[in-house]
């Protein structure tokens, strides 16, 4: 059952004052130095702020108590803490959360719209967060790849989501939490995972600020296991994500024959199999407590025998991976179809056999389009007619 519980609007950041979400330690010294704050105390200032915002979910420098009034309004004066506008809300049955959120256009026409979506599960609770308005990228199967590139969010929004799914999940530290099932790490929001709309490799700098923040052990504390960044195989990037952001890696491999993953992931015909596996063996710091998952997409009758299975198991030897199964997620206008549950678990097995952890992905809010794949900004909202056909192939 889809629920859209009102909920109280999220003031947008009004367009003047800079927001101080997403800026590094340094940023924010040189925003202090801005407002007149000398330097020999700017640093303590800093650290004061971020608690105040990444710890304690701060959206008003009123709540900062242990910071002089008369600071609290110059800050106030010069800045915003600023919040994603919430566009809607929606809860899947299987407890699934997507928000539609918008941001401010930066330049690209018109206020841009992405989704972000929670998935809690037993001992955890994983964010799966955009980094980019759309694709450039078209793979087959997915459905974001169907929107043209708008632009890039920045660090500011990319961290705004982790902030805002905290607040609407009473995820800060001394919040209430919506229900009483809190994981192991203390915090319903305990796995962040870059897996949402657009490819993460093509927005670095953005998406390595936002994780370093995301990681800082004074703030959102989330540690690098934690967070996954999937990336379609943009090749030359890997080492420097591997050195300069350090996060677990996860490649979306999908096949393993070049002539059928130029077809499915077209960036293939770029930076072809031998090249991004030879990239994933010497990403730095790999072993079997760390491993880089490789996604596979379950396509009936495309990617799905068991011969594919084998030839998985062969390319991936010597690496320490873990192969994620991930049942195809239908979208309208769309004609491949998700293999079946028993070829899925033939094909787990043989995977399993070679030694590799290979879970099936359940899919989840399937019913609110928010699985893998099924994201696109509610600008190029579904027609009716087309949420009729998904309603009834997921039926089907
Ligand atoms: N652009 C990045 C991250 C976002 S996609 C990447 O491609 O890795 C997150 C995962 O969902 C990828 O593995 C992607 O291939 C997979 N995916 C895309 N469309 C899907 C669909 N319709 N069903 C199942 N998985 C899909
Ligand atoms: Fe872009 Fe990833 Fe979708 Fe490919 S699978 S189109 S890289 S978001």
């Amino acid at each position: 059952m889809l629920t859209e519980p009102a909920i109280a609007p999220t003031p947008a950041a009004p367009a003047a004052l800079p927001s101080l979400v997403g800026m590094d330690r340094a940023a924010l010294g040189e925003a202090l130095g801005s407002i007149g704050v000398p330097e020999r105390q700017r640093r303590m200032r800093a650290a004061q702020l971020w608690h105040w915002i990444y710890l304690r979910g701060a959206t008003s420098f009123d709540e900062m108590t242990n910071v002089a009034k008369d600071m609290r309004s110059a800050l106030a004066a010069a800045f915003v803490i600023s919040r994603p506008e919430i566009v809607t809300e929606q809860i899947s049955e299987d407890g699934t959360r997507k928000w539609l959120l918008r941001f401010p256009s930066r330049g690209a026409g018109r206020p841009v719209e992405i989704e972000t979506v929670y998935i809690p599960e037993e001992g955890r609770g994983t964010l799966c967060l955009s980094s980019q308005v759309g694709c450039t990228l078209s793979c087959s199967f997915c459905h974001t790849g169907t929107q043209k590139l708008v632009r890039n969010l920045t660090a500011e929004e990319i961290v705004g989501q982790i902030l805002l799914a905290r607040d609407r999940l009473g995820d800060h530290p001394k919040a209430t939490p919506i229900d009483g099932a809190v994981p192991s790490t203390g915090r319903l929001v305990s796995n962040v995972v870059m897996m949402g709309m657009g490819e993460p490799l093509y927005n670095f700098d953005n998406v390595k600020g936002a994780l370093h923040i995301a990681a800082d052990g004074d703030g959102l504390s989330l540690s690098k296991r934690r967070i996954t960044l999937s990336t379609s195989g943009v090749v030359p990037m890997i080492p420097k994500a591997g050195d300069e952001i350090g996060v677990t890696l996860a490649i979306s491999l999908h096949a393993v024959r070049d002539e059928l993953r130029d077809e499915l992931v077209p960036l293939n015909r770029k930076y072809p199999i031998a090249e991004l596996l030879a990239a994933c063996r010497a990403y730095p710091g790999l072993s079997n407590a760390r491993r880089i998952t490789f996604e596979y997409v379950m396509l009936k009758g495309v990617n799905d025998t068991l011969a594919d299975a084998r030839e998985l198991v062969r390319l991936l030897s010597g690496i320490p991976a873990k192969i994620n199964l991930i049942p195809f997620n239908p979208w309208p206008g769309n004609t491949y179809e998700c293999s079946d549950w028993s070829q899925i678990e033939k094909f787990a097995e043989v995977v399993n056999d070679a030694g590799y952890a290979s879970p099936i992905r359940t899919p989840r809010g399937r019913d609110i389009l928010a699985a893998c794949g099924q994201l696109k900004s509610e600008s190029e909202r579904l027609r009716i007619r087309e949420r009729m056909a998904l309603e009834a192939m997921i039926a089907g």
